[in-house]
């Protein structure tokens, strides 16, 4: 193209945009707008792009205007929920961003148990809208994260053994596709779409409204930490197999290596954290069960009891602050023998503060008992789901840091099982999307997510994300 077309068809962008403007409840900012470093931002500090134009929706109204002018101008689009998506696919360069992060609202039909969220909520507005009338949805764990995107790849926390994946609690979605055409999508209509909205990130459509299944979770719930020093890491791991295996499904584990930041006052070495929460209603049960695993492994520290269930869920929000960089991999494994301990240990003995954490989720319970073509997320079977981070604050230690969860991956390939957590990927620089995407999915849910996507979305409007590439016949 010469220097004249590319004149001829950004003037041409540029008017688009502004036609768009006036037709937008929100507002549309541009490059050299006093907010447009600010609206262009999104979690991981280490995605830095400049997307031509960032709408930052006012109403659900907007989601249509928006996907007009990404039609007709052919800018790639980036659509956002909370923006922390640590591949950075709420963004993109030269590209226009629907960031629908201004849309919170959250409304709880009591009677029912059903909660409606709009695509911009976080789980803190989920949370702090449902725990007054004793109910919870099962979300994840850091509470300024988007519910949008994380139910549209999984969503794994404190309520994943009694509950599921967030996206096995989504009972309909309302759909914009990329035709335009608005779809509520449920088991009942469109099952299809609503088999590959549940865990085929958002590459059908954007989603301007979820409706959950909440369960009642009457408050104080009991929850709880032991810590570890790492002389003690091999015999508390190895304890903690053992109670994990047959535990009823309200009780809800997560196991960390982790250094705490100043505030937590527990040193600068780092720690093996073993974190429950217990969904019963009756707390006498839960207690036994920790009792239990005391006994069988005496913490160094401990903190136990009835906890406010908000509290809890933004309780380790500190650790991960906007404009941290990150990076990170996931495995998927069932084995904790002396093998695995051993490699698990070897590699979280190199965690840091503000630079590399992991956590091994407990799943089975009610994630394990979905069947594994109900929805789209891969492997239904593993018995633990490990998430190897780094999040650091300088760029200098970018490569090291990646390296680290790089090396915890390969150390646990031996052991891996099939699948990958798509929202548990990070930036790939120079490979290929799409094949990490069928790697991630597995070739029988991935080849049932291009035939969706042939059929929604052809020409791949939909594409910042673990892309599903159209291959129509
Ligand atoms: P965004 O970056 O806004 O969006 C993510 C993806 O979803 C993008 O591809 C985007 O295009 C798409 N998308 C967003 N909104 C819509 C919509 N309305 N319609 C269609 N597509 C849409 N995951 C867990 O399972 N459990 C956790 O406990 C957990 N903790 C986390 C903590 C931190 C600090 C971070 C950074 C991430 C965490 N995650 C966790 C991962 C999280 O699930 C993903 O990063 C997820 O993508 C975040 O969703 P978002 O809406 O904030 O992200």
């Amino acid at each position: 193209m010469s220097t004249a077309d590319h004149e001829g068809v950004d003037h041409q962008i540029g008017r688009a945009l502004q036609e768009l403007r006036p037709r937008l409840v929100g507002d549309l900012t541009e490059p050299g707008d006093p907010s447009y470093d600010e609206a262009r931002a999104v979690w991981n500090g280490m995605i830095d792009l400049r997307p031509r134009a960032v709408v930052r929706a006012g109403a659900v109204a907007d989601i249509d205007p928006v996907l007009d002018t990404a039609r007709a101008t052919g800018l790639a689009l980036a659509v956002r929920g909370g923006g922390h998506n640590i591949a950075g696919h709420g963004t993109v360069a030269g590209g226009l961003v629907l960031d629908l992060g201004g849309l919170r609202g959250v409304q709880v039909d009591v009677k029912h148990q059903l909660v409606t969220v709009e695509p911009g909520a976080t789980l803190a507005d989920v949370d702090r809208a449902t725990a007054g009338h004793g109910l919870a949805v099962a979300l994840g764990v850091i509470s300024q994260t988007g519910v949008a995107g994380l139910t549209l790849g999984g969503g794994v926390g404190w309520l994943t053994r009694s509950n599921g994946l967030t996206l096995d609690n989504l009972v309909s979605a309302e759909v914009v596709t990329a035709t335009g055409e608005h779809l509520h999508a449920s088991e009942q209509e469109n099952p299809e779409l609503f088999w590959g909205l549940r865990g085929g990130g958002g590459n059908f459509g954007v989603v301007s409204s979820f409706t959950f299944r909440a369960r009642r979770l009457p408050g104080p719930v009991l929850g709880g930490n032991f810590f570890y020093r790492p002389g003690r890491w091999k015999e508390a791991l190895s304890a903690f197999g053992r109670w994990a295996s047959g535990l009823p499904e309200e009780m809800n584990s997560i196991v960390s290596f982790i250094v705490l930041p100043p505030d937590f006052e527990m040193g600068a070495e780092p720690w093996m954290v073993l974190g429950f929460a217990w969904a019963g209603e009756d707390h006498q049960p839960g207690l036994a069960l920790i009792e239990q695993l005391r006994a069988a492994a005496p913490p160094d520290e401990e903190e136990v009891g009835p906890t406010d269930w908000v509290q809890w869920q933004s309780a380790m929000d500190s650790l991960f602050p906007k404009g941290s960089r990150g990076y990170w991999k996931n495995v998927s494994f069932s084995r904790l023998d002396e093998e695995v301990i051993d490699v698990l240990v070897g590699f979280a003995s190199e965690v840091t503060w503000s630079g590399t954490g992991i956590d091994i989720h407990h799943m089975e319970g009610a994630f394990g008992q979905m069947p594994e073509d109900a929805t789209a997320f891969p492997n239904r079977s593993a018995k633990y789901w490990l998430n190897v981070y780094g999040f650091w604050q300088d760029a200098a230690e970018d490569e090291r840091l990646s390296d680290f969860a790089r090396r915890a991956y390969a150390l646990m390939q031996p052991f891996a099982e099939h699948g990958q957590y798509v929202n548990f990927l990070g930036a790939e620089i120079g490979h290929d999307l799409t094949e990490a995407a069928r790697q991630a999915y597995g070739p029988v849910t991935y080849d049932r997510l291009v035939a969706l996507k042939n059929r929604y979305d052809p020409h791949n409007l939909f594409r910042l994300n673990h892309n599903i590439v159209p291959a129509p016949a």
